[in-house]
């Protein structure tokens, strides 16, 4: 336009995001988008939830296998999913994107409308951010995802208040995340086939109303959402907690394998067990609340799958009541050996699910 001056690029870039992600002022954001920095007006009854969660090319998704929509609803889905594990409401996100020139055309338009129906899902409105290329001898996309959300004053769910004698919950089927992950890997993802089963995996359903429901109603002792696995995230629980805990294997919900995907050699067992991005809600309940949980929760599918007990440890009990020590075969960033072409490393899900 003649005698307005252009906008550098990144402006432009910022505008292109904006326009595309909920961002209006209102509510607890006073000042969003557009000034040096958000201005938020708390609530005093109120306390604020914040979490922080990277997402990268090569590293949580591949170049040229994950829909792009899938890269932008996941980055906010497993964000938020941390948010829905305190108990708060979601309020407000902060986007960070380094963002390589070939992905500034298409591929940028696809994963920002994925965030943008994971954010109106979600209830979130973006408050503001920034935007970089990446550095000389990098040239993957990074998104750095910050969450706020909003509790009652004292009502989050801690990780470290789960007692001896407490039951322990899972909000839903387990290994569902990894088994549409392991199709992918198997380059089993084009075509119809087997859509249904990688849903899972791209676009996480997380549990917002039921970790509210478990907070506000002081339900749960103690919560955590499952990221990466059972085996990993139910020891991080029962260690912040300083108790320990048994597992029934025969009252795990475990994910159906088609019988035309026996060829990949997985077991429902061990992805109950050990596969990750589920982000189903992982909570405990003492036991004379635990007896009428049903009647308190309604239709959310809840599955009791053990119990909190004095000591250290996590033991697994077989379908013929033997215990044996269950290892931590989740996912785990600096363990792992992360390689080009597996998202969270070449981890095996196969093999005996137990050591004794
Ligand atoms: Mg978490």
């Amino acid at each position: 336009v003649p005698g307005r001056p252009s906008l550098p690029r990144e402006d432009a870039l910022i505008e292109r995001i904006r326009r595309r992600l909920p961002s209006s002022a209102g509510g607890v954001l006073r000042t969003g988008i557009g000034d040096d920095a958000a201005v938020l007006r708390p609530s005093p009854v109120n306390e604020w939830v914040i979490t922080c969660d990277q997402f990268i090319e090569g590293v949580h998704f591949l170049d040229r296998m994950h829909p792009p929509d899938a890269v932008g609803y996941k980055a906010l889905a497993r964000a938020t999913s941390d948010i829905a594990a305190m108990g708060a409401r979601p309020r407000l996100f902060f986007l960070s994107i380094a963002l390589p020139s070939r992905r500034t055309g298409l591929w940028l338009d696809k994963m920002l409308g994925g965030m943008a129906r994971a954010a109106g899902e979600f209830g979130l409105i973006l408050a503001g951010g920034d935007t970089a290329r990446p550095g000389p001898r990098a040239d993957a996309v990074a998104l750095t995802v910050t969450v706020l959300g909003e509790v009652k004053s004292g009502a989050a769910v801690l990780r470290q208040a789960a007692r001896p004698g407490d039951a322990i919950y899972v909000s839903g089927v387990l290994g569902a995340g990894e088994l549409g992950l392991q199709i992918l890997l198997s380059r089993l993802h084009k075509g119809p086939r087997w859509k249904a089963l990688l849903q899972p995996h791209y676009y996480p359903q997380i549990e917002l109303e039921l970790g509210q429901q478990l907070a506000n109603e002081r339900i749960a002792s103690a919560m955590m959402d499952l990221s990466d696995g059972l085996s990993t995230d139910l020891p991080r629980l029962c260690h912040a907690s300083g108790v320990g805990a048994v597992i029934h294997q025969t009252a795990l919900p475990t994910v159906s394998i088609p019988v035309q995907l026996q060829a990949l050699g997985l077991e429902e067992i061990n992805l109950a067990l050990h596969g990750g991005e589920d982000y189903r809600l992982l909570f405990t309940v003492p036991s004379r609340v635990a007896s009428r949980l049903r009647r308190k929760l309604g239709d959310a599918r809840v599955f009791r799958i053990g119990q909190i007990q004095a000591g250290r440890g996590v033991e697994l009990e077989l379908p013929g009541g033997r215990r044996v020590q269950l290892a931590a075969r989740g996912w785990d960033h600096f363990r792992g050996t992360v390689q080009r072409e597996h998202p969270r490393g070449r981890r095996s899900t196969q093999g005996a699910s137990v050591v004794e």
